[in-house]
């Protein structure tokens, strides 16, 4: 075991090395030739984690939240191991362990703070049992990618049936997330915002997930929408409504940022950061509401909200011969609506620019284009579109049944250039994801 252990890390960490030099991402073929050599690997370094196993799932929001969530933790003094750059597979999981090991197989850490993608809990979960598992929120992904919701949420209950002993932390305005939380039998702590915030720019014809109660069958009756199914909902049959909130919001402020006070029982907590997005609300939220239930004080967490920087393509600002262009990544219509919500809270006059490309991995059925409510952008101050990608002309027809003007240019470069120079100098990019990675690239290029 010892001399495995020695050649699977050090055969991972040249891995990594040589990919890095070679400009590629290395991170999963790391985990997977370390899994090869030592195949009990994970069990082994996880197992040397002195005080809690992290794990964040849900459908949007993944990555902020448990990165946030790792630099939380890093601010208290505690060292951390995290998955931070998304990889969020068996492979991945490994990876971030291996990585972080020593030669002689030790790894020194407080935390482990390990993002997964749904489907992997069951192949993950064999290896280590989680202390906690943070729900974001459960919304359909990309249609052909993920199949049903109810697949995704029985195989969660699946996982959570192999750790007992972890604690769920899940949002309560999502019916999924708490009705999983409830159905999964274990103990569990809500984050959410209780009351109606009057000034969020919801959608109102929007299609929602969980309209239908998860214990009898009946339809939900809601008395507000934050966004998506987000929301207070009971269900008139057999009386499940949305649980106590544990850690509550109120005070909201999208003004300038984002401005809020968390309550929880024993203190409240007013955050200012420079995010935007009404759903970074709820990534914060959760993140704070996952450090506290280990008992922390998170004085100094202000400072990190306003200095984190966003993920590449989430809300990323660019300054481009004076035009500040703001680029999102929207690969599904509960990330669109929120995005389409994000561009209205700025009441400013603005251009825009959709990219919709169908290569595999942004699925190749759109369909679910016709799900998102691109009508809002009427009342929205939206001066020029242009739509662009591989898909710019289905994108074109779907503002056209929305009585919304638009103009299709392919070519993601000269679509942008279009709306760069003599326009409102305001411009926002959305884009799905395989048209992040070529935007964020030529967009840092012509940065001022
Ligand atoms: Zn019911």
């Amino acid at each position: 075991m010892g001399i495995r252990k020695t050649l699977a890390i050090s055969s991972a960490k040249v891995i990594n090395k040589l990919c890095i030099l070679f400009g590629k991402q290395g991170v999963t073929l790391s985990g997977k030739i370390a899994q090869k050599i030592c195949p009990n690997i994970l069990s082994d370094l996880s197992s040397q984690v002195k005080k809690g196993i992290y794990v964040t799932c849900g459908t949007n929001g993944k990555t902020t939240t448990n990165n946030m969530l790792n630099s939380f933790l890093v601010d208290e003094g505690f060292k951390t191991i995290c998955n931070s750059t998304g990889s969020n597979m068996l492979n991945g999981v490994i990876a971030a362990f291996v990585l972080n090991a020593k030669i002689n197989g030790k790894i020194d850490t407080d935390y482990a703070v390990i993002e997964i993608d749904e489907a992997s809990t069951l192949r993950v979960f064999p290896y280590f049992k989680p202390d906690y598992m943070i729900l974001t929120n459960l919304f359909r992904d990309q249609l052909d990618r993920y199949g049903e919701i109810d697949l995704t949420m029985d195989i969660l209950i699946r996982a959570l049936d192999m750790c007992p002993d972890c604690t769920i932390i899940a949002n309560a305005d999502d019916v999924l997330s708490a009705s999983l939380a409830k159905k999964s039998n274990h103990k569990f702590l809500t984050f959410g915002i209780k009351d109606n915030y009057k000034d969020n720019q919801q959608s109102t014809t929007e299609i929602r997930e969980g309209a239908f109660c998860q214990f009898c069958g009946s339809r939900l009756e809601y008395n507000f929408y934050h966004f998506s199914q987000l929301g207070s909902y009971h269900c008139p049959n057999c009386g499940y409504k949305r649980p106590d909130i544990d850690f509550n919001v109120d005070n909201i402020n999208l003004k300038n940022g984002l401005k809020f006070t968390i309550h929880s029982k024993d203190s409240d907590f007013d955050v200012a950061s420079n995010y935007r997005g009404f759903y970074n609300i709820y990534n914060i939220l959760a993140a704070y509401s996952a450090a506290k239930a280990e008992g922390l004080e998170l004085k100094g967490i202000n400072k990190i909200l306003s200095n984190f920087k966003p993920e590449n393509g989430r809300m990323e600002s660019f300054t481009i011969g004076g035009c500040n262009v703001l680029l999102n990544l929207a690969k599904n219509p509960a990330g669109f609506n929120q995005n389409i919500s994000a561009v209205m809270e700025d009441d400013s006059p603005k251009d825009l620019v959709v990219v919709i490309n169908d290569n595999a991995q942004d699925g190749r059925d759109i369909s679910w284009l016709w799900d998102v409510d691109f009508e809002r952008f009427a009342g929205a101050n939206v001066k020029n579109i242009v739509v662009s990608g591989t898909r710019a002309y289905d994108m074109e027809l779907r503002f056209k049944y929305s009585d919304i003007e638009s103009k299709a240019i392919v070519d993601v470069e000269s679509a942008i250039s279009e709306l760069l120079t003599g326009h409102t100098n305001n411009l926002y990019v959305l884009v799905n994801y395989t048209a992040l990675y070529n935007t964020r690239k030529w967009l840092k290029a012509k940065e001022d």
